[in-house]
């Protein structure tokens, strides 16, 4: 990783997520010079499903990064396992496929760095925008940019430093993940209800299997630590425990806390929001890794037009905010629903008896979490004009 501190750059990046590297990509192939800043080493393993949607494989293909290269494995079916083990199950309609984001986020750092992208390891802790942004770093770096986006991820030094709302809200969830080896159906991903939260298991790449659940903070706390929570509350599951029997953990568990669902601004006079710092979806949706990605697409189509002098700052992130809110609005306030139903016992248990009658609503439901192929139609175009 190196910075040219000479260089003014057109756009500035903090975070070297999904959202922060598929934005960088994409910028890059528009023309502009960017800078992309991390404050973790790469690779790294992060708490995620680690399952992607199909909705944005094209996108990735665009970009330059084709999972099968990583030996993603692909995933055909839905299984959702309520409290009583009992399951329902829902082929999807555009599949997905499970890659872990230790191989997925350092595959496109690396071809981000071959397009040209600059990347220094350090934390964004202030930005001051007037005209241009200046960037202010952990360890006194200071670089200039036309445009800073902030796709530093669900919660960030960044997002106190910019005072933004949403910071002074409570949060109440918290996630962990941890690689299995051992026997799991590759085509599947399943989703497991326990008291306070849920469980997914899925397979990525050379044969881990990934077993990530999100959990009530306050249900955790009840308990003295990892293993005594898993083992009496999500192996209460008798599905679950059946299926943890045959799996071996083969990693560290990495926890994350304070993950907030509630609503963000996608930009301001300061920055404009990618991924998760514009907004989250609950994970049981399994397409937050998707809408991270998709956001970024959304967003270079008008931070292109902001970098060429058609549109203004203020512009730009208008027009930003209304598509991210057609494009992802409906699903977070569908995942919301789906979600409230199922952490209610009573109403959860009635829909597991009643939905296996009624196929099709529960078709209409999971689809309703996910979004259309994103098409790239405009990206095509612009980038034929730039090579
Ligand atoms: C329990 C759980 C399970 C999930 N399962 C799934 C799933 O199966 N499928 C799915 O599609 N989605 C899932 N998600 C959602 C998905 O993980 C996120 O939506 C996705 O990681 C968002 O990517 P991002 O790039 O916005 O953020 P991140 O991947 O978090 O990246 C943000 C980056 O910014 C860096 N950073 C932070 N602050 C700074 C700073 N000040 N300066 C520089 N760098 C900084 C961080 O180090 C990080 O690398 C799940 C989420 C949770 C909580």
């Amino acid at each position: 990783m190196g910075i040219d501190r000479t260089k003014m750059y057109d756009v500035v990046i903090a975070g070297a997520g999904l959202a922060g590297l598929t934005a960088a990509l994409h910028l890059r192939k528009q023309g502009w010079e960017v800078l992309c800043v991390e404050r973790d080493a790469l690779p790294r393993h992060k708490v995620c499903g680690e399952y992607v949607s199909n909705e944005i494989r094209e996108y990735l293909y665009f970009l330059g990064f084709n999972p099968k290269k990583y030996g993603c494995v692909e995933v055909e079916q839905f299984r959702m396992y309520g409290q009583s083990g009992k399951s329902l199950s829902h082929n999807l309609k555009m599949g997905g496929f499970g890659l872990s984001r230790y191989t997925m986020d350092q595959a496109l750092f690396e071809i981000a760095l071959d397009a040209g992208v600059d990347f220094i390891r350090d934390e964004v802790t202030a930005v001051t925008t007037t005209d241009q942004s200046v960037i202010q770093t952990l360890s006194g770096v200071t670089v200039s940019c036309k445009l800073f986006i902030s796709a530093a991820g669900k919660r960030s030094k960044i997002d106190k430093a910019l005072s933004r709302e949403f910071m002074q809200n409570r949060t109440h969830w918290m996630g962990v993940k941890a690689h299995y080896t051992g026997q799991w159906n590759p085509k599947e991903v399943a989703l497991y209800q326990f008291d306070g939260g849920y469980c997914g298991i899925s397979n990525v790449e050379d044969d881990r299997v990934n077993v990530c659940y999100l959990v009530r903070t306050d249900e955790f706390k009840k308990y003295g630590d990892f293993d005594e929570f898993e083992n009496k509350v999500i192996c209460a599951n008798p599905a679950f425990n059946m299926a943890i029997d045959q799996l071996e953990r083969v990693m560290e568990r990495k926890v994350i806390s304070q993950i907030y669902f509630g609503k963000k601004e996608k930009g301001s006079q300061q920055a404009s929001y990618l991924g998760d710092a514009a907004g989250m979806i609950y994970p049981l949706a399994g397409n937050g890794m998707a809408m991270a990605i998709h956001s970024s697409k959304l967003f270079c189509h008008f931070a292109d037009e902001f970098l060429r002098g058609e549109k203004t700052r203020m512009e730009m992130n208008a027009s930003y905010a209304k598509k991210w809110d057609m494009v992802f609005q409906a699903r977070i306030t569908r995942s919301r629903l789906i979600q409230s139903l199922m952490s209610q016992k009573v109403l959860s248990k009635l829909a597991m008896n009643t939905l296996p009658y009624f196929p099709w609503i529960l078709s209409r439901i999971i689809e309703g979490t996910h979004g259309d192929t994103v098409r790239l139609e405009n990206e095509k175009a612009t980038y034929e004009k730039t090579t």
